[in-house]
Formats: C-alpha cells, sequence, structure tokens
C-alpha cells in the first residue's frame, strides 16, 4: 500500500519526549522531522500533583500544542494506530501511512482504570479523585478540602506507573493541609503501596518512613487496592509480599491511581515486548528497537526499566538524538543512557526531597551540597517555580 508521505524521522507523539526529541534533532541540522500527535493541547503532567494539593491551579499546566511543535517540524494532526516496521511505515486512525527512515515511538502510557475493579465506577462518586488527569486533579484539591474527619486512602497500583513517587505526595500534600487547618488528628489516614518500602533506595526510604509517621500515616507495603466499592466506602486490599496486609478497609476520600501499561494498538504491534505490559522494546542504554535497528523509543512508551518520569526523558532525549544522527551516518551507536530518573517528592506545602538516581539505584544528585535523602525548603521552589520554567523554555525546546 503506497503511503501518504515520507519523512526521514518520524516521531509517533507530541508529549514531552516527542517534542524534546524533535526540538533537539532540529537544532542537531536535521531538516525533515515529523510528528504525529492528535493532540491540541500538550500538558505539564508533573504540575498535577500541586494541582491535587491546592498549590497550582490547572490551567498553568496546559498550553496549546502548536505553541510547543518546534516551528520547523512537520505537525501530522493525526492518530497513529499500527505499526509496519517490514515496511517503514505508521498506518494512522483514518489510513493515512506515513514512510520513514527512522521511527521515533512516544506515545507515552496508557491507564487501565478497568483493571482495578469499580475504579471507574468509583470515579464518577464525590469521595474518589485522582491526580491522574487534567481534568481530574482538580477534584482531588476540592476532596481534600471537604475532608475534615473520618478515614482518607491513597492508593498505589502495582507495576510500573509514570511517576511512582506522585501517589505518595499527594497523600503527604493532603496530610500537611489538613495539620495546618487543624483536622489531621481527625482523620485516619492510609497509604496503601505494592512495594516492600517506601522507595527503593533504603536511605530515602527511612526518610519517607519518618514524614509518614510525622503525619500519623499508616503505610500498609506490600498491597494492593483490588476493588473498591465507592457505595459502601469500601476498599479490599490483596496482598503482594511477606509484609503484606489483605483486608478490607472503610473510607471517606479516596486518592486512586490506575493501573498502566503500554497503549493497546502498541502492545499488539510487532514493535512491542509481547509480554502484559507490552512496551516497545528497545535497549536500556541506547533506546534502539531489538529487532528493527531504525525504531528508537523513549519516554513512558519505552521498556527501559528506568523510572518513568519527564527528568528521565530530559537525559534520554540527547542519548536518542545522538544514536539517530549516528545510525542515520553508518557509525556505531555512542550515546548511552545510564537509567538517570528523579522523583521530586513534595513533603509538605513547603519541603521536597529530590530523589535522583540511575539503574543501579545509585543516588546521583545534581546538587551536591544538599543532603539528596531529605526533604529541603529550596527544592520546594524548584518543584514549583523552576522545573516548570525549565520544562516549558528550555527542554522542550532542546536547551536542556
Ligand atoms: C500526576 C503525575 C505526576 C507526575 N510527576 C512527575 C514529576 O514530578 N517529575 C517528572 O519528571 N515526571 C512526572 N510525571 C511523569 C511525566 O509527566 C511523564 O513521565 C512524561 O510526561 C512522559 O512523557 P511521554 O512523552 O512519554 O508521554 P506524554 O507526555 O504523556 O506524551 C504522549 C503524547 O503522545 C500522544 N499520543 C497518544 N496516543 C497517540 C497516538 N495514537 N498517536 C500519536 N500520538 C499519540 C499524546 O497525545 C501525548 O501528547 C508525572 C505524571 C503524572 C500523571
Amino acid at each position: 500500500m503506497n503511503t501518504t508521505a515520507h519523512h526521514k524521522i518520524l516521531i509517533v507523539g507530541g508529549g514531552t519526549a516527542g517534542i524534546t526529541v524533535a526540538a533537539r534533532l532540529l537544532r542537531a541540522g536535521e531538516t525533515d522531522v515529523a510528528v504525529i500527535e492528535p493532540s491540541a493541547r500538550h500538558y505539564y503532567q508533573a504540575m498535577w500533583t500541586l494541582v491535587g494539593g491546592g498549590k497550582a491551579k490547572a490551567a498553568g499546566t496546559e498550553r496549546p500544542e502548536a505553541s510547543v511543535m518546534p516551528k520547523k517540524a512537520i505537525w501530522i494532526k493525526n492518530s497513529a494506530a499500527a505499526f509496519d516496521p517490514e515496511n517503514n511505515a505508521v498506518e494512522c486512525a483514518d489510513g493515512a501511512r506515513y514512510g520513514y527512515d527512522v521511527l521515533v515511538v512516544a506515545p507515552g502510557i496508557q491507564l487501565d482504570w478497568d483493571r482495578t475493579d469499580g475504579l471507574p465506577e468509583a470515579m464518577d462518586t464525590s469521595v474518589v479523585a485522582s491526580n491522574y488527569g487534567f481534568e481530574l486533579a482538580p477534584k482531588t484539591w476540592e476532596l481534600i478540602q471537604a475532608t475534615t474527619s473520618g478515614s482518607a486512602v491513597f492508593m498505589m497500583p502495582s507495576g510500573p506507573i509514570k511517576c511512582a513517587g506522585a501517589p505518595q505526595k499527594i497523600a503527604y500534600l493532603a496530610c500537611d493541609h489538613w495539620r495546618k487547618t487543624g483536622v489531621l488528628k481527625d482523620i485516619d489516614v492510609h497509604l496503601v503501596l505494592p512495594t516492600p518500602r517506601m522507595f527503593g533506595i533504603p536511605a530515602i526510604a527511612d526518610s519517607l518512613d519518618k514524614v509518614a509517621a510525622n503525619y500519623g500515616i499508616t503505610v500498609h507495603t506490600e498491597s494492593e487496592i483490588t476493588e473498591i466499592d465507592a457505595d459502601a466506602r469500601k476498599v479490599t486490599i490483596s496482598s503482594l509480599g511477606p509484609s503484606g496486609d489483605p483486608g478490607t478497609l472503610g473510607f471517606d476520600m479516596l486518592h486512586a491511581v490506575p493501573r498502566q501499561s503500554a497503549p493497546d494498538w502498541v502492545k499488539s504491534s510487532p514493535l512491542s515486548t509481547g509480554d502484559a505490559m507490552g512496551y516497545v522494546e528497545v535497549d536500556k542504554h541506547t533506546h534502539q528497537h531489538v529487532r528493527y535497528p531504525n525504531v528508537f523509543s523513549l519516554g513512558d512508551a519505552g521498556s527501559t526499566p528506568n523510572s518513568k518520569t519527564g527528568a528521565a526523558i530530559r537525559k534520554q532525549a540527547p542519548v536518542v538524538v545522538e544514536n539517530i544522527r549516528a545510525f542515520l551516518g553508518g557509525r556505531p551507536l555512542p550515546g548511552r543512557y545510564d537509567g538517570y530518573a528523579s522523583c521530586p517528592i513534595v513533603t509538605s506545602g513547603h519541603d521536597m526531597l529530590l530523589a535522583e538516581f540511575n539503574y543501579d539505584f545509585e543516588i546521583t544528585p545534581t546538587f551536591p551540597g544538599l543532603d539528596p535523602t531529605v526533604p529541603h525548603r529550596p527544592y520546594w521552589f524548584l518543584k514549583r517555580y523552576g522545573l516548570p520554567f525549565m520544562y516549558w523554555n528550555l527542554m522542550l525546546r532542546g536547551l536542556a
């Protein structure tokens, strides 16, 4: 079947990863870079935690896609629907086919709301909210404000999710608000986590244990909420390991986070790992596809086992661009990504712990003067003001 158009470099997804890579490719001198992106809006999702915590407005987290699309990029306003890597083509929802020399796959992650029993229905009630959506995050703040007694539950699902710290950050912001308004003592707060500890790095987990204890939060480790009955205001917890805490828990408010996986159309494509998560199967250092050398992937849709964050993409994008240029020039791929990710864990409305680490869970601090295992006041300002500025003005322009 003939293609509608052919581009030297075709990028699927104009989110954090797609735009950053497009901008860097154009800066590096590439002239034929096209981005398939259906959405008219672009979101700075990292700020949704602060929206849910009442520290930022949702409107400040979105901009027109046209304002972030690099001027020299060709924007294909369409939805990719299928990959045909044998023929170097991507098919879109309307049947248009785009050929490429090099493909970059970055359509993000899928929120599988229906993989937790009762969650879709619960989201329609007044007692369940989530920061995992532009339209949803403001409801979290409404719910936090409306809660003055009873039981509050914060959940994290099993499996990779974007920003694994987000499910607990909102618990801290909520508790900080409740403490300030004098009602924390009247609220029984529970944090249900699938992991054995609060964080994968022991020194940071120790620190977060103290934060949770200070708020009086009961932490359920190796536990997952597998069923939500919003009418009965009750969740069912399944055990995932020796420290698991199975049973039921009543709630007056619930902050929900859905399970996540690659978009279904990516899962069923030849580019997928073929397992239940279905991410695009790339080398974890070079981002090159393991079967199709002219295909690269980064960001939430890629199989690289880093923490899925925009911070990781900031380090992945230069590697991907360097390797694409080498591939096109017939040279060995020089770029290597070391798994860097950072998780800005807000621990109150004025403090933040900046967890930065690599594939080996080694702490890799950007600001060595500050102990990276404990919260600091200056980091709050970094999160609230510094990082958004950097995102919109530097990262998306290929400058950081
Ligand atoms: C509540 C929350 C808090 C977070 N906090 C942080 C944080 O503090 N720090 C941090 O670094 N990261 C954080 N993140 C994670 C960060 O936002 C993501 O890791 C990052 O946006 C992933 O970038 P991406 O380009 O892979 O996907 P996205 O930015 O999600 O972009 C995917 C793009 O692909 C497009 N697309 C979808 N389907 C198709 C299709 N079929 N065809 C073409 N295009 C398609 C979408 O419209 C979208 O524009 C947070 C995320 C959330 C939800």
